[in-house]
């Protein structure tokens, strides 16, 4: 099978496999300092794949989810705006180091990181998550911000050069955390010997002030972090990484993934991963902004719809691709049905077209089993038109299926996010048109749901009427609205005797 015939991931895990030592390691690192959003969800869902895609080929791998709460707390974000007043003092500190306002987690970075943990398992994302200050704290990170202290000069000249841009004569390896204030954004380093070094707290850095303190500290205190262009690499080599993506951005010219590259080959003389880069994650054509939030986050869109329905909508796409998620609900339901199909695809099939390989790859790593067999929306259908689960088990002959999907049917029909075909209520007129009491006495028991939306068609031929007129009679007859559902369910949903009955022929 060549590279265009594959998932992204069945790829990648090839490469890996050529070109790195097993165990294999994959890494992959966000700052938790918002709610997850389908971007984030990425994060995590790729490497998974990845992760997938080697173990199917009997190799081992690991994957570490690398959460940065030692990063600096820069905005609050939308979700929390409620607290604004008690958490604006702690801007510019370590996340890890700034409580949790809802008194839920150990800090605010580890808040959003819970959640992310949350939603892994959710999502069977196997990870092992690490909270980098941890291993700041434990040292681990030592050894290499002595070595960049060290090469403090080349590891500037390296980052000028790959960003293209000029750093400031204060610039340092290093960012210390304030002794006083505990800011880790306002600090800068006044002198350094590679161990010891000495800083001021008095930057301006548009959210928050420095308080001014100066201060001495050394790498084995374990007060600092190392800036995010070196300190990216460094975790790689900590973890051992065979692969590691990033988004665009970071792919960019002049963006970190040129800096981590020079700095791995150039000045840490080691092998480089296997680097991999993924399209933007849109929302309705934009970016995702932390502060703005934009409604129809990932925990309103898991309520409607099953965990692997959400992965398959980010996992089909090529990797390089931008995905925009746009959950209208006919989109949404477009998703649902193409996920229903998908689980027919037999990928054993030589002749498969790329499309439907790729959805059938998509299908196989969101999910081991299918878990229901009657579709999505003919159990909306059944249920708009009994209001009664038992009945929708009996007529979609799918009980465990019903029981799996009933909290998010429940919940399209609760927030009323079904499509206005599927928001009716059945109400048979028996003072149909002619056209209609003719057609439905040409029914006949045992008709299927296929087998009835064609006999509208031939029906409509018959009696020279455009078919969409036709329909449009039948639908005021059984709902007094102009437009429905698929008639050929509604009818077999009701039963041929019933509806000849309702409409008194
Ligand atoms: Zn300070």
């Amino acid at each position: 099978m060549t590279e265009k015939h594959m998932h992204w991931s069945e790829w990648l895990a090839e490469k890996v496999i050529e070109e790195k030592k097993e165990p294999y390691v994959i890494s992959g690192g966000m700052t938790t300092s918002g709610p997850v959003h389908y971007g984030t969800l990425c994060e995590f869902l790729f490497p998974s794949a990845i992760k997938k895609a080697i173990e199917k080929n009997g190799k081992k791998c690991k994957y570490y989810f690398v959460a940065d709460i030692l990063d600096a707390f820069d905005s609050v974000p939308l979700a929390m705006e409620e607290y604004k007043d008690q958490l604006e003092p702690h801007l510019g500190k370590p996340l890890c180091n700034v409580p949790d306002p809802t008194g839920k987690s150990r800090s605010f970075g580890d808040h959003y990181l819970d959640e992310a943990i949350e939603l892994m398992k959710r999502f069977e994302v196997d990870a092992e998550v690490i909270r980098v200050n941890e291993y700041y704290e434990a040292g681990k990170f030592d050894e290499w911000a002595r070595f960049f202290l060290k090469h403090e000069d080349e590891a500037r000249k390296i980052v000028e050069e790959t960003s293209g841009k000029q750093e400031k004569k204060d610039w340092s390896a290093i960012m210390p955390i304030c002794e006083q204030c505990g800011k880790i954004a306002t600090t800068r380093v006044l002198s350094q010997d590679g161990e010891n070094y000495t800083y001021i707290c008095d930057k301006d850095v548009k959210y928050t002030k420095g308080c001014g303190y100066e201060g001495k500290g050394s790498i084995s205190d374990h007060k600092y972090k190392i800036v995010w262009r070196l300190h990216w690499p460094a975790w790689k080599q900590i973890f051992g990484s065979s692969i590691e993506g990033a988004g665009i951005d970071h792919h960019t010219k002049g963006g970190s993934e040129d800096t981590c590259k020079a700095i791995t080959l150039g000045l840490m003389k080691k092998d480089y991963h296997i680097p991999y880069r993924y399209g933007f994650i849109l929302f309705k054509g934009k970016k995702y902004s932390k502060s703005k939030g934009r409604g129809m986050g990932i925990s309103d869109v898991i309520k409607l719809i099953p965990p692997e329905i959400i992965k398959y909508m980010l996992l089909k796409p090529d990797l390089e691709e931008n995905v925009d998620i746009d959950p209208t609900s006919e989109k949404l339901l477009r998703t649902i049905e193409d996920f229903e199909g998908a689980t027919k695809i037999d990928l054993s099939k030589e002749d498969l077209a790329r499309s439907d390989r790729k959805r059938a790859t998509a299908f196989n790593l969101s999910t081991d089993k299918m878990k229901w067999n009657a579709p999505f929306l003919d159990m909306i259908l059944y249920y708009q038109l009994y209001h009664d689960w038992e009945k929708v088990k009996e007529l979609s002959q799918d009980l465990e299926g019903v029981e799996y999907l009933k909290p998010y049917m429940q919940e399209w029909i609760e927030q009323e996010y079904l499509p206005d075909d599927y928001r009716f209520k059945y109400q048979p007129s028996k003072e149909s048109s002619e056209n209609v009491k003719k057609f439905v006495a040409e029914l006949k028991d045992g008709m299927d749901a296929i087998a009835v939306h064609n006999a509208v068609f031939e029906f409509a031929k018959e009696n020279s009427i455009a078919p969409k007129e036709m329909f449009k009679e039948l639908y005021m007859a059984f709902l007094g609205k102009e437009r429905g559902p698929r008639m050929g369910k509604l009818i077999t949903a009701l039963g041929i005797e019933k509806v000849k009955k309702d409409l008194g022929i």
